[in-house]
C-alpha cells in the first residue's frame, strides 16, 4: 500500500463526532418553570397545575404528569449578530406552541431508548434567530410529556437541557457532507476506486479541521464538495422515499398522549417543510387527522394546504390501521368507507394504497375488499419480520380468497424506520428479492412507532443522495405515485396466493381476552341494530340515527388499531376501552331495544315477538317467560307468539345429565373422573367422535413466558398442568341436559356449564373463569377420530384451508392459526367443528383441535388478562365436511342468538295466532347476508351478501319492500349497474366468496 493515511475509517468517525460536537455552543441559561398536571390541559388552562421553578438537572414529574413549560431568558452579547439556537431537552417529549398555543415543533429528548440503529430520535434544537440581539427576550411555551417515544423509562423527568446557544450552519453543513461520504465509503469495498477517492478527500478534510471554526470547516467542504457532486450512471435501481412517522394509536403509552404525538410530529414536519423544500411526508389514519381536527385546528388547517400543494401525502384508506386477523368483514368495510370518506370530504383526497406497514398478518379477504373500494395498492414492511421463512418478494400480485388481486410492495430494507443513510439504501438495494423484474423499490424514513417523523438528519441526507455515486438514486414522492410507476411494467411481478401469515405475534390472536371478546359483541350488536333500525324505519318511519352510529362505530374502530384489539398495549390502554366498550355496547342495546319496541304494536299479558337477523329460518328451543318452546323464526325478521295459545311440546325423548354421562337423542357424551370427556357416541351416524383412548376438554394449564405478542414455539414440550375438578352437578331443563362443573388452578377457578340440547349436535362449553395466572395459557383440546391434512378456518366473509401437518418449515411456522366463528377437521363423510363466540387462537394437527382460551402476559400490559372471563365454545360433530354438515350457519347461530320482546309485532303478512315478517330471504343455502343498513348518503337500502362455500351460484333475494331500483355497487356504496328485478326479489349471480353490495331504492 503506497499510500498511508493520517486517518483510518474509525479515525474518521472519531472527528465527525467532534464536528458534531463543535455545532452548538451553549451561552445562556434559561429560566424554567412549569405547571404539572397529571393529564393535558389546554393552552388557554397552562398556569392551572402544580407550579414549579426548575434548575437544570432538577426533576419535574413522574411518569406520565404532564406539563406546561415557560422558558424566558435573554440574549447575552457574545450572540449578538449571531444564529442562536435554544437548546431544549426535558427528558420527555414536547411541543414548542405559537402565542395561540398551536405547536410549531415537536422535542423529543436525546436520551431516548429509541433503536439508535435506526438513527437517533433527539430533537432539542429550536430555532430562534438568524441575527439576534444583544438583550434580545427569549419568551417560549412547551406543552411536555414525561414519558419516551416508547412510554415509560428509567431517567424520566430531569430538565436536562435549557440553553441560549451559537449555531455554527457551516459545521452543521460539514458534518452532514462527512457523514454521508463516510458512510458511504464504509458501504463499498476498500479495492473501489471510490472507497479510495472518498478516503482521500475525507482525510484531506480532516486535515484542515484543527479549532473546528467556520474557515476551517468552510475550506474542509470544499474539499468534500468534488465526492459529493459525483453521479451515477444510468442506475438499475430507484429508491422512491417519503417522511413517515409510526404513531401508533395506543400502544406503550395511552390514547391521550398520541393526541399529543400528532401535534409534536406533525409541528415539525410542517416545520421542516420550511427548510426543506424537497420534502414529501405521508400519514395514514384518519381517526389521528379528526383529532389534530379538533384539538390543533390551526396546526390542522396548514396540514390541508400542504395536502393541497402536493407535499403531504394522505395515506388510505382505512380509519386506523387495524389488525386484520382479528377485525370482522363488515369491521374491515367501515375502515375503508369511513377512511376514504373522511379524506375525501376533509382533503378532497381518494386513496388508492392500503397502508398497513405494521400489522401482524392480512387475512386473504383483503384483497377483495380493496378492489371492491377502488383501491388498487397495498404497502405493508411487517412480513418481512417472519421468525422460519423469508418471504420471497418485496414486488407482487397478492390474490385473495376469490380471485381478486392488488399490486403489493413491502420496502426491502424491512423498516418504516429507515434512516435514510447510505446504508439503508445499500441495505434496500441488497435485500430486494425483485429486483430482476423491477427498478424500484421504496423507503419510508423517519422516527417512529411512537411518532416522531424525520428530524433535519434525514433531510440533510437525502439532499446529499439524490444522485450519488455509489447509491441507488433517491427520489423524495408520493407512495401512490411510486406504485403507479412500479404498476406500469408488472407483466413479470410473481403472485401470492392467499393470506400473508405473519410468522410472529401469534400470542395477539389471545392475549387482553376481554377486548377481543367486546370487539365480538360489539360488532354482533351493530350488525343487529342497523339491520333493525333499517327495518322500523321502512316499516313506521323510526329515526334513524346515522350520526350515533356513525361515532359509534368509529370507536369499535379506533380499537381495532394493531396495538390495541391483539392486546399489545399497556394496561391503561385496556382499562380505558373496557369502560368504553362496556358503555358502547349498552347505548347499542338501547338503540336496538328502542327499535324493537317501535315495532311492537301492543303488548298483552303472553304475547312475545321473536327477532331473527340471520339471513335463514331457524328452529330452536328457547325459554320463554320460564317456559321453554320449540319455535321457528323467519329470516331477517320476526315472529309473534302467543304463549297461550301455543301447544307446549313435552320432551318425548329421554335426555340424560349425571356425573359420568350427558345424552340426547343424537350423542351421548361419556364424561371421566376428571371432568374431561372420555368419549362421544354419534347415534345417529353410529360411530364415535374422539380419538380412542384419549380425553378431550381437559383444561390444560401451559407454562408460558411470553410476552403480549408472543409464546414459544415449542410450549407444548413441557406437559401443561391442568385444571382440578372440585365439584359437579347435573340437572335436566326442559330440552337440555346440562352438567356443571367447578374447577380450581392454584388462586383460579373455573365453572363451566356443560349443556346438550334436544335435537342438536353442538355441545356448548359455557364457561366462567377467574383467572390469577401469571405467564400461564389455558387451552381446551379435543383429539378427533377425524383426520385430514387441511383444517377450515373461519375468516372474514368466508374460510380458508390450512395444513395440519407440519411438512415444511412453513407449514410448522403456522403452529398457531387465528379463525373467527369456527374451525373444522373434515374426511369425506364425518366431520368435527369447534365454534366459539370470542376466541382466535387455534392450534391443529391432523386429529387435534385446540383452542387458545386465556393468556397472562406481564409485558407489555402487567398481569393482563388477570380478571374475570365468559366465553362459549362449542364442539359440532357433523355428517360431510364443512360445508354439509352446515358449520357456517352452525358459527353464526352460537353468535347471533334470538331476541325475545315481549308484544305484538306490527306485521305485514298474518297467519293463525302468529304474526311474521321476513324482511330479506335467499333461496340458496351457500349466500350469506352479512349487513343491512341505510345508504350512507340517502334513504337508499344498502345489502351486503357474500358466497360462503366458494361456488358460483345464481340465487333469488327476496324482499319485503317494493323494490324501484336495484343497484350492485362497490363497497362505497356506489352504483356500478342496475340490475333487473321484480317487485319483490331480485336474481343475482355470485361467484365464489365473492362480496356483492347491493342499494335499493323503494317506491
Ligand atoms: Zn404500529
Amino acid at each position: 500500500m503506497p499510500y498511508y493515511y493520517l486517518q483510518t475509517p474509525d479515525n474518521l468517525q472519531r472527528i465527525l463526532q467532534r464536528i458534531e460536537q463543535e455545532i452548538y455552543t451553549p451561552v445562556a441559561t434559561l429560566q424554567v418553570e412549569a405547571w404539572i398536571t397529571p393529564e393535558p390541559v389546554t393552552f388557554a388552562e397552562r398556569q392551572t397545575g402544580t407550579h414549579k421553578v426548575l434548575a437544570i438537572g432538577e426533576n419535574w414529574g413522574k411518569l406520565w404528569d404532564c406539563a406546561w413549560f415557560h422558558f424566558t431568558g435573554t440574549v447575552p452579547a457574545v450572540a449578538a449578530a449571531k444564529h442562536v439556537v435554544l437548546m431544549i431537552d426535558l427528558s420527555g417529549e414536547a411541543a414548542v406552541v405559537d402565542k395561540e398555543g398551536t405547536p410549531v415543533l415537536g422535542l423529543t429528548t436525546v436520551s431516548s431508548t429509541f433503536d439508535m440503529s435506526l438513527g437517533r430520535p433527539g430533537k432539542h434544537i429550536m430555532p430562534f434567530s438568524k441575527h439576534a440581539q444583544d438583550g434580545e427576550n427569549v419568551d417560549l411555551w412547551a406543552d411536555a410529556g414525561c414519558n419516551d417515544l416508547f412510554g415509560a423509562y428509567a431517567d424520566s423527568g430531569i430538565v436536562k437541557e435549557a440553553h441560549v446557544a451559537l449555531y455554527n450552519e457551516t459545521l452543521y453543513n460539514l458534518y452532514h457532507d462527512f457523514a454521508v461520504l463516510h458512510e458511504l465509503m464504509t458501504q463499498l469495498q476498500p479495492e473501489k476506486a471510490r472507497y479510495q477517492r472518498i478516503l482521500h478527500a475525507l482525510n484531506k478534510a480532516a486535515n484542515e479541521l484543527s479549532t473546528y471554526n467556520t474557515e476551517e470547516a468552510q475550506r474542509a467542504r470544499e474539499i468534500l464538495a468534488p465526492e459529493l457532486a459525483k453521479k451515477n450512471g444510468t442506475p438499475s435501481l430507484h429508491v422512491s422515499a417519503i417522511g413517515h412517522a409510526h404513531i401508533d394509536l395506543a400502544w406503550l403509552w395511552p390514547l391521550r398522549e398520541t393526541i399529543r404525538k400528532g401535534g409534536r410530529s406533525f409541528s415539525t414536519v410542517l416545520a421542516m417543510m420550511e427548510r426543506y423544500p424537497d420534502y414529501i411526508f405521508g400519514a395514514s389514519q384518519p381517526q389521528l387527522y379528526q383529532w389534530m381536527k379538533k384539538y390543533y385546528p390551526a396546526l390542522y388547517k396548514k396540514i390541508q394546504l400542504r395536502v393541497a400543494e402536493g407535499r403531504w401525502e394522505t395515506q388510505g384508506a382505512m380509519w386506523v390501521e387495524p389488525d386484520t386477523n382479528i377485525s370482522g368483514g363488515e369491521a374491515l368495510v367501515r375502515q375503508i368507507l369511513y377512511g376514504m370518506r373522511f379524506f375525501r370530504d376533509e382533503f378532497g383526497t381518494t386513496p388508492r394504497m392500503l397502508w398497513l406497514p405494521d400489522v401482524f398478518g392480512y387475512s386473504a379477504a383483503l384483497p377483495q375488499i380493496l378492489k371492491e373500494a377502488g383501491i388498487d395498492y397495498f404497502l405493508t414492511i411487517k412480513i418481512s419480520w417472519n421468525t422460519f421463512n423469508t418471504f420471497p418478494h418485496h414486488t407482487f400480485f397478492w390474490q385473495g380468497l376469490d380471485g381478486s388481486r392488488v399490486l403489493a410492495h413491502m420496502p426491502p430494507e424491512g423498516t418504516y424506520n429507515s434512516s435514510a443513510a447510505p446504508r439503508a439504501i445499500v441495505a434496500a438495494e441488497k435485500n430486494y428479492a425483485d429486483k430482476v423484474v423491477s427498478e424500484y423499490c421504496a423507503l419510508l424514513y423517519g422516527i417512529g412507532d411512537g411518532g416522531g417523523g424525520p428530524g433535519s438528519e434525514h433531510l440533510e441526507r437525502l439532499a446529499r443522495e439524490k444522485n450519488l455515486d455509489g447509491l441507488a438514486p433517491v427520489k423524495q414522492e408520493h407512495m401512490e405515485t411510486f406504485f403507479e410507476r412500479l404498476a406500469q411494467d408488472s407483466s413479470e411481478y410473481p403472485t401470492w396466493n392467499g393470506e400473508l401469515y405473519l410468522e410472529k405475534h401469534q400470542g395477539t390472536y389471545t392475549s387482553q381476552a376481554r377486548n377481543k371478546r367486546f370487539n365480538r359483541k360489539m360488532e354482533l350488536a351493530l350488525r343487529e341494530l342497523e339491520f333493525i333500525l333499517t327495518l322500523a324505519h321502512l316499516q313506521i318511519g323510526h329515526p334513524y340515527p346515522t350520526e350515533t352510529l356513525d361515532t359509534i362505530w368509529q370507536e369499535v374502530l379506533l380499537y381495532q388499531f394493531h396495538d390495541i384489539l391483539p392486546g399489545s398495549s399497556i394496561q391503561r390502554v385496556y382499562t380505558e376501552s373496557l369502560a368504553r366498550y362496556q358503555h358502547l355496547l349498552a347505548q347499542t342495546q338501547e338503540l336496538l331495544s328502542q327499535a324493537q319496541h317501535a315495532l311492537i304494536q301492543q303488548t298483552t299479558e303472553q304475547t312475545y315477538t321473536l327477532f331473527n337477523t340471520l339471513s335463514w329460518e331457524r328452529s330452536t328451543w328457547l325459554k320463554i317467560d320460564r317456559q321453554w318452546r320449540y319455535v321457528t323464526v323467519p329470516s331477517m325478521g320476526y315472529i309473534t307468539l302467543d304463549l297461550g295459545l301455543l301447544a307446549t311440546r313435552t320432551a318425548e325423548i329421554q335426555l340424560t345429565a349425571s356425573r359420568k354421562r350427558l345424552e340426547n337423542d343424537v350423542l351421548r357424551v361419556e364424561f371421566a373422573a376428571d371432568g374431561s370427556m372420555q368419549g362421544i357416541w354419534d347415534k345417529e351416524y353410529q360411530r364415535e367422535v374422539l380419538k380412542p383412548e384419549t380425553s378431550a376438554n381437559r383444561l390444560a394449564v401451559y407454562d408460558d413466558d411470553g410476552d403480549a405478542w408472543d409464546f414459544s414455539y415449542s410450549y407444548r414440550e413441557r406437559p401443561p398442568h391442568h385444571f382440578v375438578l372440585e365439584t359437579v352437578s347435573e340437572q335436566i331443563d326442559g330440552p337440555q341436559a346440562i352438567i356443571e362443573q367447578q374447577y380450581r388452578f392454584g388462586d383460579s377457578t373455573l365453572q363451566q356449564r356443560i349443556v346438550l340440547t334436544r335435537g342438536s349436535r353442538r355441545i356448548d362449553f359455557i364457561t366462567h373463569v377467574d383467572w390469577r395466572e401469571q405467564h400461564k395459557m389455558l387451552r381446551t383440546s379435543f383429539p378427533l377420530a377425524v383426520a385430514a391434512t387441511e383444517a377450515t378456518c373461519d375468516i372474514q366473509f368466508g374460510s380458508i384451508k390450512r395444513p395440519t401437518h407440519r411438512n415444511t418449515s412453513w407449514d410448522m411456522a403456522r403452529n398457531e392459526i387465528c379463525a373467527h366463528k369456527w374451525i373444522d377437521i373434515s374426511q369425506w363423510e364425518y366431520g368435527v367443528a369447534l365454534l366459539n363466540d370470542c376466541k382466535y387462537g387455534h392450534y391443529v394437527t391432523e386429529s387435534l383441535l385446540d383452542l387458545n382460551l386465556l393468556r397472562s402476559p406481564m409485558y407489555p400490559g402487567l398481569n393482563a388478562d388477570q380478571a374475570e372471563h365468559d366465553f362459549t365454545y362449542a364442539l359440532f360433530p357433523h355428517a360431510g365436511n364443512h360445508i354439509q354438515g352446515g358449520v357456517i350457519r352452525a358459527g353464526y347461530e352460537l353468535n347471533v342468538p334470538v331476541n325475545i320482546v315481549t308484544g305484538t309485532a306490527t306485521a305485514s303478512a298474518t297467519a293463525g295466532n302468529e304474526q311474521s315478517l321476513s324482511f330479506a330471504r335467499i333461496a340458496a343455502e351457500n349466500v350469506v347476508l352479512e349487513t343491512i343498513k341505510k345508504a350512507e348518503e340517502n334513504d337508499d337500502i344498502i345489502i351486503r351478501i357474500y358466497e360462503a362455500f366458494g361456488a358460483t351460484t345464481t340465487t333469488t333475494l327476496s324482499l319485503a319492500m317494493t323494490v324501484q331500483t336495484i343497484w350492485q355497487t362497490n363497497l362505497l356504496e356506489v352504483p356500478e349497474k342496475e340490475l333487473e328485478h321484480s317487485e319483490h326479489s331480485v336474481e343475482i349471480t355470485l361467484q365464489p366468496y365473492e362480496i356483492l353490495t347491493l342499494r335499493i331504492h323503494k317506491r
